[in-house]
């Protein structure tokens, strides 16, 4: 029986790019990315090439089983352009971490939408729910709204082999949390595309669509949605001393500007120094401080100072690709 590869990329728009992706069948497959044929699509559909010239490459880098179909793997793809090179829109090939010294942990957040109120699931139409306080980890129909809905991904996640560390509901009514570690920053990216590539296919199903956007509810009191980076390197899991994280931490102070800049669109609306963020012009760092840029996690401290750094400005939307080779751009810079 024919094979379904889903082959899954990235398109061209900004700020912010979407998923995109298509069926190819092939005769037999063995699950092994580098047995993966390339592919190509129209990138004058995708703003990613001019009509002109439409083609753009798929480049296979990460197959896993597709939990959703028979006979299925979803095969995510690099975009690269007609003569082989990178093209401006892929991420992954910013990533400097050949050796996976970096591992990452990212912390997606996001909101279940109804769209026929064009409100967060769990709106009542033409008004609002309750005041924040109650839906931040909870259980009962008043108050968390969906949960067939991440239940379904998070086995969907686990069935397709993606390193799913944990869940929970967040902070506004139908927010939801979910997070993904990896050794190796090309891998900690692949999987977050495809939860997300996941996560919106099982929405289809059931009519509710993934609001990406950092703020979606603007400037009313409801907290956004951030992707948390989570981020250590080998000079940090071995440190030993405080000053090594201060060092990091300095490192990137500056450099706001260009992490700012891939921390996902709209982030002014989200990082005001309220619901737990730090301003988008300053750049602080802490011990256990949420409200802090960078949080240096408790758990460092009790450790010896051995451990991992969490930059908290990352937004819902951003990529993943994008944030971790600018983290470890910045990372790299110190010399120990
Ligand atoms: P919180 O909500 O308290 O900020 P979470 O438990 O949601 O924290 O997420 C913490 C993340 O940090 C997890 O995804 C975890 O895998 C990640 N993490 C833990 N240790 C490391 C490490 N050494 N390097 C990178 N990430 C790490
Ligand atoms: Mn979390
Ligand atoms: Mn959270
Ligand atoms: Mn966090």
């Amino acid at each position: 029986m024919a094979v379904k590869l889903e082959y899954v990329w990235l398109d061209g728009y900004k700020p912010t790019q979407s998923l995109r992706s298509k069926t190819k069948l092939v005769k037999e497959f063995n699950g092994k990315v580098a047995d993966a044929p390339g592919w190509s699509f129209d990138g004058s559909s995708t703003e990613q090439a001019p009509g002109g010239s439409s083609d753009c490459l798929l480049k296979p880098v990460f197959v896993v089983p597709d939990p959703q179909r028979k006979n299925a793997y979803l095969v995510m793809c690099e975009v690269m352009n007609a003569d082989g090179t990178p093209h401006v829109s892929n991420g992954r090939a910013l990533i400097e971490d050949d050796d996976n010294d970096f591992w990452f942990g990212f912390e997606q957040e996001y909101f279940l939408w109804d769209n026929n109120i064009n409100r967060p699931l769990g709106f009542p139409a033409g008004g609002f729910p309750g005041p924040q306080g109650p839906y931040y980890c909870s259980v009962g129909a008043a108050n968390a709204y969906g949960r067939n809905i991440i239940e379904e991904h998070l086995d969907a996640c686990l069935d397709a082999g993606l390193n799913v560390e944990g869940i929970n509901s967040e902070v506004a009514t139908g927010q939801w949390e979910f997070q993904i570690f990896s050794k190796g920053a090309k891998l900690a990216g692949d999987q977050i595309w495809i939860a997300r590539y996941l996560l919106e296919r099982i929405g289809e199903k059931y009519g509710v669509s993934v609001n990406w956007h950092c703020k979606p509810l603007g400037a009313l009191d409801w907290n956004g949605s951030g992707m948390h980076a989570n981020f250590s390197n080998s000079l940090l899991r071995n440190a030993g001393k405080k000053e090594i994280f201060d060092k990091v931490c300095e490192a990137f102070r500056p450099v706001i500007k260009e992490h700012i800049e891939v921390y996902g669109a709209d982030n002014h609306l989200r990082l005001t120094g309220k619901h737990e963020t730090a301003s988008i012009d300053d750049f602080t760092y802490g011990l256990s401080d949420r409200g802090a840029s960078i949080r240096i996690p408790v758990g460092v401290a009790a450790n010896g100072w051995k451990g991992y750094l969490e930059d908290r400005r990352p937004n819902s939307a951003a990529d993943p690709y994008k944030v971790a080779a600018r983290i470890i751009k910045t990372v790299k810079s110190v010399k120990a």
